[in-house]
């Protein structure tokens, strides 16, 4: 029987220490438990300014299972993450760090999970590593996101997880730009489970993310999942004038009635301001969802790709 492909996504920025020891990780866990499947290696590399690019194309250059791809600049590390998935070829496809951060001996569960009939296999940290206050943050967001959204987007999960080739074909075929893919997976359904695991430490290098990406990712995926933003600007809205009403006709009536002069200068400017700040985050949300409309309506592609090696075809974008 052919064996099955198993193609290992790897996103790289500035990983010239990282991606030989994430390579040579998976090779010995294919050389070891997973020797019953073929390997690809699917590398990505955002336009780094270190020698990542060099590592990769001599990886590619002796071992015809690595497939390198070079960004004409950085693109994002979901819209590399996507790349990646769009150009294997394997039977499941895997997405892992060149960090190790996520560590590679978890593949094996994830496939014997696959071979079980999930299409989903995808990893739960048990413990993060991250400050009080990102911890708090983080558990904030992912309440909201399931309130805001009919979809249960797990908790502690970043993006390294197995995908059937079925599923993988289906994603790489939705037309949105501005990705969250944990949420678009779980949008897609099919059978999902979850593998618990512990985070190691960084194998080299500094993290290339602050809180300004994970911001902005948050807001990526809030306004992928739900529209419920909109619909509460709608709703304080109604609120808002239905109180106006009832004060206005509560001064008018003491004015006719009870001859009460009409006053309140500082009720009057506090009342302003908050209802132009109002305004101003309304306008501010609506501009979230237009800008996507905006992106998704251009139609660029995700990466443009400046050189590659070993792929079938050396110049082409998604
Ligand atoms: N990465 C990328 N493009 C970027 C930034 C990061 O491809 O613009 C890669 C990076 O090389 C690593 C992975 O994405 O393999 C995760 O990045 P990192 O470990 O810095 O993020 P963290 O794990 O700290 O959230
Ligand atoms: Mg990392």
């Amino acid at each position: 029987m052919e064996r099955r492909m198993i193609s290992i996504c790897i996103p790289v920025y500035n990983e010239a220490e990282s991606l030989p020891v994430a390579i040579s990780s998976v090779e010995a866990l294919f050389a070891d438990k997973l020797a019953g499947y073929e390997l690809e290696i699917v590398i990505t590399d955002n336009a780094s300014t270190d020698g990542t690019w060099a590592i990769a194309s001599a990886f590619a250059a002796t071992r015809p299972y690595v497939k390198a791809f070079r960004f004409s600049r950085n693109f994002g590390y979901q819209n590399s993450v996507f790349a990646g998935l769009s150009m294997a070829t394997g039977d499941a496809v895997v997405e892992l760090d060149a960090d190790l951060e996520d560590p590679p001996r978890v593949i094996t569960e994830f496939v014997e999970r696959w071979e079980q009939g999930f299409d989903v296999v995808y990893g739960v940290r048990r413990k993060r590593h991250a400050s009080f206050l990102m911890r708090i943050l983080f558990r904030l967001f992912y309440k909201f996101l399931r309130l805001a959204s009919s979809l249960d987007i797990p908790e502690n999960s970043g993006d390294f997880r197995l995908l059937d080739r079925r599923v993988v074909n289906i994603l790489k075929n939705l037309p949105e730009r501005n990705l969250y893919l944990r949420g678009l997976v779980t949008y897609l359904g099919f059978r999902q489970t979850p593998v618990y695991y512990d985070r190691d430490p960084r194998v080299a290098g500094r993290s290339k993310f602050s809180l300004i990406h994970y911001m902005i990712l948050a807001i990526d995926g809030v306004t992928a999942v739900s529209k419920t933003p909109l619909r509460v600007i709608a709703v304080i809205g109604f609120v808002i004038f239905c109180l106006s009403i009832l004060l206005g006709i509560y001064y008018v009536r003491g004015a006719l009635f009870y001859k009460v002069p009409i006053q309140g200068f500082t009720t009057l400017v506090v009342l302003m301001l908050m209802l132009h700040g109002l305004n101003f985050i309304f306008v501010g949300v609506i501009g979230e969802y237009l800008s996507r409309i905006f992106d998704d309506s251009k139609g660029r592609p995700r990466v443009v790709i400046a050189e590659s090696i070993n792929a079938d075809n050396s110049r082409r974008s998604l």
